[in-house]
């Protein structure tokens, strides 16, 4: 496998495919690590879309899209632009099977733009952000959510209205249920796309650490991306079994006040009103010691909470999507 420092290094082949490597760190052992690439060159010219994936360790899913992409779905011989995809972004993590970069016990999802002369993982986020992410125009970054969940899209709002509206078009194409963060995260790969100009969306698969169906979806979800990027010809497709774009909608999270066994009243794709209760916590002694109300009018999307209904104070138990 070639090894690369930067892409100029690859010289544009139309039509075909390039698989290469870029060195990130040395263990202790001498062994070298590094991030899989790989370029996609259209028979013609346009766009440069990025495609990430495992940016958090257990999160496979997006891994199963890019490979479909690359190897199943898209015929290079009439891709307009090129695909720059990053099928495995952080190696530590998922060799360690965790969300965070064991060495240094970070989320890379929060130290972009990262720093070339700093932590592991914010080595990692410079060569996402400035290696890779400054040769692309558009960016789709995959992510998962635990079980229960429906397979959603994230669009932060970061004040840019031209990005904004790329960004949410994207999102449209794409064809899911998309909210925007009604709360502030900070140093995620799409809030510095966003700020440095570049239109993102995050889907959201459904399942850690598993494939399953929602791969398959998202990967005609990406499809239809490419024909709205004027990257490929045709017609969106509608995608089968989801939730579909319902418009611009809010994310909230409800995190627990307590601890104990979380038993619901309502499911996930149930609307709820504000005020109303879809689920209770009980302690060991069958005692019901808090009450969820839920914090809008709107429809749950996921009860994320690492696949566990055990929690502890502070954990997030659900996520809702209102207008
Ligand atoms: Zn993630």
């Amino acid at each position: 496998m070639r090894s690369i420092q930067s892409l100029e290094e690859l010289e544009t082949r139309h039509g075909e495919v390039q698989e290469a490597r870029i060195p990130i760190a040395v263990l202790p052992d001498g062994t070298e690590v590094f991030i899989p690439l790989i370029l996609g060159d259209g028979k013609e010219s346009g766009p440069t879309l990025l495609l990430t994936a495992l940016i958090h360790g257990v999160e496979i899913g997006g891994y199963d899209v890019i490979r479909r992409l690359i190897y199943e779905d898209i015929n290079f011989n009439q891709l307009k632009g090129k695909i720059i995809a990053v099928p495995i972004a952080n190696p530590f993590a998922l060799g360690a099977s965790n969300r965070f970069t064991p060495q240094d016990s970070a989320d890379l999802n929060r130290v972009f733009p990262g720093n070339p002369y700093g932590s592991l993982s914010q080595r990692i986020a410079h060569v996402l952000a400035v290696k890779l992410a400054s040769h692309a125009n558009y960016c789709i970054d995959f992510h998962s959510c635990n079980p229960p969940s429906e397979l959603f899209t994230i669009v932060p709002d970061i004040g840019n209205d031209k990005v904004s509206e790329m960004s949410w078009g994207m999102a449209e194409a794409f064809g899911v249920i998309t909210v925007c963060p009604s709360f502030q995260t900070e140093g995620t790969f799409s809030d510095y796309l966003l700020s440095v100009g570049i239109p993102c969306i995050t889907p959201e698969l459904v399942f850690s650490r598993r494939f399953n169906s929602s791969s398959e979806v998202a990967a005609q979800g990406t499809m239809n991306v490419l024909k709205y990027l004027g990257m490929m010809d045709g017609e969106l497709k509608p995608l089968q079994s989801i939730t579909p774009f319902q418009g611009k909608m809010f994310y909230t999270v409800y995190y627990a006040n307590k601890g104990g066994f979380v038993y619901f009243t309502k499911q996930v794709g149930d609307f709820v009103e504000k005020g109303e209760m879809f689920a209770a916590i009980k302690n060991p002694w069958d005692e019901t010691i808090e009450e969820m109300l839920s914090p809008v009018n709107g429809r749950i999307i996921a009860y994320p909470m690492a696949g566990n209904q055990a929690v502890t104070t502070g954990d997030k138990i659900a996520y809702f999507a209102y207008q």
